[in-house]
């Protein structure tokens, strides 16, 4: 079993399908419980995080996922994905996996027509991606992190991409350019050990 799952219930989760495909992977989109059952990681997209926190709950999805991810399954969260995947989203936790130890700020860059690209460096001990196009789309702020996550990028000081053990997180959307180094650093996440 290591098959990466995309959420697949609102959202931009096609893109993220398309490029793990493009990358050589066999992605599944995750709708039910039961296609969850099939994936060693998943990848939440960017959407709207209320809208696709509220159909989890409804399919018993939202248990699933937590206990998984408590359980080591590696975990990509990407916009409305790093708002689910934080601790505190806008000062409260109701929707969240509680699995990366951040508060956030919600549409903090701004709404859809402030949406913008910048490049970005990201930098892991052992991995460097230099220049990747970033597309913010109302995008949350990570205004604090615990000591146990590792900025791997910032854009204007604040921290934009991070990693806390398997669960990685974007305030951006790594799907929506032809780049697919992120993704591919995500699929050797989840081949480590
Ligand atoms: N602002 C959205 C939310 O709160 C996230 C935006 C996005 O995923 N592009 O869920």
């Amino acid at each position: 079993m290591k098959q990466i799952g995309v959420l697949s219930l609102q959202g931009g989760f096609q893109r993220h399908i398309d490029i793990l495909t493009r990358l050589g992977a066999s992605p599944i989109g995750v709708r039910h419980s039961e296609e969850l059952e099939q994936c060693s990681s998943l990848i939440i997209p960017g959407g709207e995080s209320t809208t696709i926190a509220m159909i989890m709950k409804r399919r018993g999805l939202h248990n699933q996922i937590s206990r998984r991810i408590r359980e080591g399954m590696p975990v990509f969260g990407t916009c409305a994905g790093m708002i689910l995947l934080s601790r505190h989203i806008d000062g409260r936790s109701e929707h969240s996996f509680a699995a990366l130890d951040a508060s956030i700020l919600r549409n903090a860059y701004g709404s859809q027509v402030h949406s913008f690209e910048a490049e970005i460096d990201i930098q892991d001990e052992d991995m460097s991606i230099p220049n990747f196009p970033a597309v913010f789309i109302r995008a949350p702020k990570i205004e604090e992190l615990g000591p146990e996550v590792t900025v791997l990028a910032e854009f204007n000081s604040a921290p934009v991409l991070v990693r806390q053990g398997k669960v990685l997180a974007s305030s951006f959307h790594p799907e929506l350019t032809d780049d697919g180094r992120i993704h591919e650093y995500f699929m050797r996440m989840t081949e480590e050990k």
